[in-house]
């Protein structure tokens, strides 16, 4: 695979940043996005252009990078490495430049911070802040000055055309920077993969006395190793501070959970950044950790992005094969009712070329006193239905308690919009490794429906199906609003499958086919209607099932545009 990991980073080619990325990879060959600043780093991440952004963070000489805690805090960003690099300045100018001719030298902040003896004897030469070390030698060259030179890492002359001048004009000799690679996904590794690890968090006290104390005092009762701790102002409250916090052990360990729950009841904020490999010093490096470990033989990212997987996932149901540009047909009735009822809905998907069969036999109906599906002997005539037609089955498994039972009769397990973040069935999905249907929620976010197949992919099953059926907005002419766009929004994110469902999307039956056009348009892989034998009798979603005659001419409808798609 031409896979590449994409990792940005602040300045140019030749920067700290982008020795700290070599230093992270030193067996992987990385795709490297220099940013003019921090900020545009994390912009591009929250975008999805690259899949790690990487940033300093402290400094030996001159301590903490602000900014970077600002932005940690401010994005809920998740740490996945730290890197530490010896950091030696040098000063760079155009080939045959002497000491003697500079009026001016430029770099990074930081960089003239941990120079400040050296700049000292330098007698009348400005000394101008720009936005990057190998950027500050990258404008002499462009721009062929012959009077200024620039304080940058001793790679950076080669890299654009600059002699050397002086080396080691750092203040001590053991300068360093740690670094951190980012993300703005929740990936959890492997605990086992982390030893040893690290936590990092940030928490605010009550204004009151003593409680930074009381805090510090928990971390301490729970024996939580504290490594560091940095405070930062609370921006909308002067006089205010944020406390950020580095501790040994991994977001898994109970110590931590119990420390952490405590002090969220005492003080009402703690934040943790994520469980991440401590950074170990090149000859104690015996096993290194997590990420990187993944990243050298497999791509990184969640789960469910293109960045992880660039070819379709294709989840095959029987003789059915669903994503990729497939146009799979699920039919059936939105409750399973009776056997009459099911055998001749069923058998009329499959004379006019359903795919598979739906039917609900726990239902999730808005009101109590409403039919509520047959259960288990729903499941049973389901099953009846397939063994006479052939068609595989996909029902709604509500409840974990359910779950061992959905699994034995169903072909595909289907998670309803109102379970779409039951995290605890998702995760539980997960673990049958049956093919999932996981439906958007009513109120869920493109994002939020993702990450919710994350859940099942991250517990070991990959075999999972989106579907997009409709959302709730101010709109009341359709039951829900079908978010058409989402089909390709989704496309553009993810390998998975993703289907619609117009019968939930508009609730009204004449509605149905044309939707299902515009669904076949935009690249759906697939449909899922709710058919009826005679939907006047329904006992559920009567409204919008299709009879037979309106399934058929569905149908047509979709065959003809497929059809004409692929001309
Ligand atoms: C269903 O498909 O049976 C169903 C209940 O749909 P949703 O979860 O989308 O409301
Ligand atoms: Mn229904």
């Amino acid at each position: 695979m031409d896979y590449k990991l994409k990792i940005g980073f602040q300045g140019e080619k030749g920067a700290y940043s982008d020795m700290a990325i070599d230093g992270l990879y030193p067996d992987q060959a990385v795709e490297k996005l220099p940013y003019r600043t921090a900020y545009d780093v994390i912009e591009a991440l929250k975008k999805d252009q690259i899949n790690f952004g990487l940033l300093p963070i402290e400094n030996s000489i001159i301590g903490p990078i602000t900014h970077t805690y600002d932005l940690l805090l401010e994005n809920k960003l998740k740490i996945a490495r730290e890197i530490i690099i010896p950091i030696h300045h040098a000063l760079l100018t155009a080939p045959g430049v002497k000491l003697s001719d500079l009026k001016r030298v430029y770099s990074h902040p930081a960089a003239i911070a941990q120079c400040e003896m050296f700049i000292r004897t330098m007698k009348n030469v400005d000394i101008l802040p720009t936005y990057d070390t190998a950027g500050s030698a990258k404008i002499i060259a462009e721009q062929r000055l012959h009077d200024t030179g620039a304080i940058a890492g001793a790679g950076a002359a080669a890299l654009y055309g600059l002699s050397v001048v002086q080396e080691n004009i750092e203040d001590y000799p053991h300068n360093q920077t740690r670094f951190l690679l980012l993300s703005v996904e929740d990936i959890q590794f492997d605990q086992e993969e982390y030893v040893p690890s690290k936590v990092s968090g940030v928490f605010d006290t009550l204004d009151q006395p003593g409680m930074l104390f009381h805090v510090l005092e928990i971390f301490n009762k729970h024996k939580v190793n504290l490594t560091s701790i940095a405070s930062r102002p609370n921006k909308t409250e002067p006089w205010k501070y944020h406390f950020f916090i580095d501790m040994d052990g991994h977001l898994g360990d109970e110590n931590i959970t119990n420390a952490f729950s405590e002090i969220k009841k005492m003080s009402g904020f703690i934040h943790a950044f994520g469980s991440y490999p401590k950074y170990l010093p090149k000859d104690q490096q015996t096993r290194q950790q997590g990420p990187a470990k993944k990243a050298a033989g497999k791509p990184s990212g969640p789960l469910y992005s293109l960045s992880y997987r660039k070819e379709p996932t294709i989840v095959e149901v029987g003789n059915v094969r669903i994503g990729g540009g497939s146009m799979v047909m699920i039919a059936g009735p939105c409750s399973v009712e009776g056997r009459q009822q099911m055998m001749e809905t069923a058998k009329i998907v499959s004379e006019h070329g359903a795919d598979l069969l739906r039917g609900g036999a726990f239902k999730p109906r808005t009101s109590p006193y409403s039919f509520q599906g047959l259960g288990v002997e729903g499941l049973r005539l389901m099953r009846e239905a397939r063994e006479a037609f052939g068609l595989p089955i996909v029902t709604e498994v509500l409840a974990v308690e359910e779950l061992a039972v959905c699994a034995e009769y169903a072909d595909v397990l289907q998670i309803g919009a109102r379970n779409m973040q039951n995290f605890v069935l998702l995760r539980e999905v997960g673990k049958t490794g049956k093919p999932v249907l996981l439906k958007r929620g009513l109120m869920a976010t493109v994002k939020e429906l993702l990450m919710s197949a994350e859940y099942i992919l991250a517990a070991g099953n990959p075999h999972v199906i989106l579907c997009e059926r409709g959302i709730r907005t101010f709109e009341t002419a359709t039951r829900n609003t079908l978010d058409i766009a989402a089909v390709p929004v989704l496309k553009e994110q993810t390998h998975l499958p993703v289907i619609v469902d117009p019968s939930h999307a508009t609730g009204v039956a004449s509605l149905i086919e044309p939707v299902s056009k515009a669904a076949v348009a935009v690249g759906a892989d697939g449909l899922m209607v709710e058919v009826h034998f005679n939907p006047s009798t329904a006992l559920s979603d009567a409204e919008q099932a299709l009879d037979e005659r309106a399934f058929k001419s569905l149908m047509q409808a979709v065959k003809k545009l497929t059809d004409r798609m692929k001309s």
